[in-house]
């Protein structure tokens, strides 16, 4: 019979695994247990779902047996099953998305020492053995299947014997070399102690044959008269772990590292969460959560794709994998589960969005992760940056989303760049850090934290000792203007045109000085046209001869923004109202002056550069190059 190859992207997955993973190689334990618990949870609620499913829960179990002659080890279920078709969608390619991510780590070269720690799946059982043999009936099929492979060079499938539904995993364990000694694996205590560390809470029994010993009557009598004891030994069926869920196991008994462990191998990543959160409420509505906030966004987080949700449990019954309703969108990088005896088994989708208990017990969560959120931030400062980093952005859209009907729960956990400190601050920080008669929060909006610098309007603020925080990020922007303030403090764009920080003396000064220069500002306003919407004389300007700033309510970081937007028509596009500000006291202005008198055609050269100079250092693109290039010749 001819061989079927894995799909490629599986066959390069296990070449990698077994000759990358030395360490760590019990882990396949874990994994083919945790598939197997799987597999009962599924036909499980199957059972309690339709009605012509009679098994009953508690003939559910999993076996774990050696056979040290055959140097086999085979884990076994009653659960739902697999179709041959089943072997081949399921075993023939990398199943889940854990896989998936390890492969693109490996591929980037990121830290191979920890991969052996989380999933990686049914794959895993080579990690041990040279041949694996899956035997399977699927429920209500006839027929069961052999699915046999001895590694990365295919694997079969042919017509199998089984009693009843269910599955075995024989996993042939490979003969000792350098490198292992994989004679442990045969040894029914140490696979007894994997169980134990890796899969205690595992809901289902997971039964093994050990041997036990006691002192018993050997029938005949000692010489007092009393029964002779000999100490005997006989192989008894012993149910190996506890069964209860880590997240049912009072806290106490339970440390943070079992927690990680557990998230680890549940959520199928590579990095330990940044915190544990855990809840044990009574009172309107009972239930335990244990929640996660992840060190890194997952690959597709910031993507259709990725799909959020708590894992929902009644009584320890999952009735529900991605559970939406219990997770506000701004935090749904939140992994976790929430068991529940109030909540019913049957309960529907539908049912579920309106169900009040479940309303309670999401707004409950939203602060406890907020509160989690909060407590990082002042205790573990690098973390909460970290932490920011991969989901700041999330927590701004949530923000945005809505009108800002969320702002309350996320204004005091965003950040940004501060210009003076040259590191993300709350914007409690920027006001507890304000100035004696500053009233307003200063931003810059730029592409980089570098060229928010050098925006020339930047200079009057920080001259007067107030601190810019630099808006880089696409919705940061968007972000303040949904809040409007902060701390009853107005945000304020430095490129706005009026930032109002002069003295009265200053303005007065200025406006007298623009009286003066009424013609000659007209005439630069005439020689650009359209290309402006007024010209003035600038209040802020220090060492900069020119700036572009911008009128009412549309930035020019809104321009870009929307005429990045595919398929938005050019007629359409919002613009901003360009401000072209000239520095009076700037050397270049007294050469304007003197042109605007003696040759106008030189003066409106210099006019067409001076915008042109303004629109490069606001980093907007010159609109024509060429005339550009030819208006600085004249001047020659
Ligand atoms: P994952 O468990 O994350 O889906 P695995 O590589 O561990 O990925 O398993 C791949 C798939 O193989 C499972 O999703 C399941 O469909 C199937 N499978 C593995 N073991 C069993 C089993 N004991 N019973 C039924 N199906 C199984
Ligand atoms: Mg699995």
């Amino acid at each position: 019979m001819a061989k079927k190859q894995f799909k490629a992207e599986s066959k390069q997955l296990l070449d990698l695994m077994i000759n990358s993973i030395y360490t760590h190689r019990e882990i396949f334990l874990r994994e083919i247990i945790s598939n197997a618990s799987d597999a009962i949870d599924k036909l499980h609620y199957k059972s309690i779902t339709e009605s012509d499913v009679p098994v009953s829960r508690e003939d559910f179990r999993i076996d774990v047996k050696v056979d040290r002659d055959a140097r086999t080890v085979t884990v076994s279920d009653n659960g739902i099953g697999m179709t041959k078709e089943d072997m081949d969608a399921n075993l023939g390619v990398i199943a889940h998305s854990g896989s998936l991510d390890f492969k693109k780590n490996l591929e980037e070269g990121k830290d191979v020492d920890i991969i052996g720690q989380f999933g990686v799946g049914f794959y895993s059982s080579f990690l041990v053995a040279d041949k694996v043999t899956v035997v399977s009936k699927a429920y209500g099929q006839d027929q069961a299947w052999v699915w046999t492979s001895e590694g990365a060079d295919g694997y079969t499938v042919k017509e199998g014997e089984r009693d009843s539904f269910g599955t075995d995993v024989i996993m042939h364990i490979r003969e000792r070399d350098e490198n292992e000694d994989y004679d442990r694996y045969l040894d029914d205590y140490t696979l007894e102690d994997l169980v134990k560390k890796y899969s205690d809470y595992v809901r289902w029994p997971i039964h093994m044959e050990l041997e036990k010993g006691d002192m018993e009557e050997t029938g005949e009598k000692n010489e007092d008269g009393t029964p002779k004891k000999e100490w005997r030994t006989h192989m008894e069926d012993t149910v190996v772990n506890s069964m209860v869920p880590i997240w049912q196991r009072d806290k106490s008994s339970v440390t943070d590292d079992d927690c990680k462990a557990f998230y680890k191998e549940k959520f199928h990543d590579y990095e330990e969460p940044i915190s544990v959160i855990r809840v044990n409420a009574e009172g309107a509505v009972s239930y335990k959560a244990m929640l996660f906030i992840p060190k890194v966004a997952p690959y597709n987080f910031y993507s259709r794709e990725f799909e959020p949700g708590l894992q929902l449990y009644s009584s320890g019954v999952m009735i529900m994998d991605k559970c939406k309703d219990l997770l506000p969108d701004c935090f749904r990088f939140v992994k976790g589960i929430v068991d529940s005896p109030d909540l019913s088994l049957n309960i529907s989708r539908e049912m579920l969005q309106h169900d009040r208990q479940l309303s309670m017990i999401r707004s409950n969560l939203e602060k406890k992760i907020k509160n989690e959120l909060e407590r990082l931030l002042k205790d573990d400062r690098e973390t909460y940056e970290g932490f920011h980093k991969n989901f700041g952005p999330q927590l701004k859209y949530g923000i945005v989303e809505d009108w800002g009907a969320r702002a309350d729960l996320l204004k005091d956990l965003i950040m940004f760049h501060s210009m003076e400190k040259d590191k993300p601050i709350t914007l409690r920080e920027y006001v507890d850090g304000m100035k004696e008669g500053q009233d307003k929060i200063f931003y810059a909006s730029a592409e980089s934290v570098a060229r928010a610098k050098q925006i020339p309007q930047a200079e009057q603020v920080r001259d007067k000792g107030y601190d810019i925080i630099c808006l880089t990020e696409e919705l940061d922007e968007f972000t303040l203007r949904t809040l409007r303030n902060y701390d009853e403090k107005p945000f304020c764009d430095i490129n706005s045109n009026d930032l109002d920080l002069g003295t009265e003396e200053e303005k007065k000064a200025a406006d007298t000085k623009e009286e003066e220069s009424k013609d000659l500002l007209d005439f630069v306003k005439e020689s650009l046209g359209d290309k402006v919407d007024s010209v003035k004389l600038s209040r802020k300007l220090k060492t900069h001869a020119v700036c572009l700033s911008s009128e009412g309510d549309v930035s020019f970081e809104m321009e870009k923004y929307f005429a990045n937007i595919p398929g938005a028509p050019e007629s359409e596009r919002v613009k901003a109202k360009r401000v072209l500000e000239i520095n009076a006291n700037h050397p270049a202005f007294a050469a304007l002056e003197k042109a605007y008198k003696d040759d106008k055609n030189k003066a409106k050269a210099m006019s067409l550069i001076m915008l042109d100079q303004a629109l490069l250092m606001a980093g907007m693109p010159v609109e024509d190059m060429l005339r550009y290039s030819e208006s600085v010749f004249k001047l020659f």
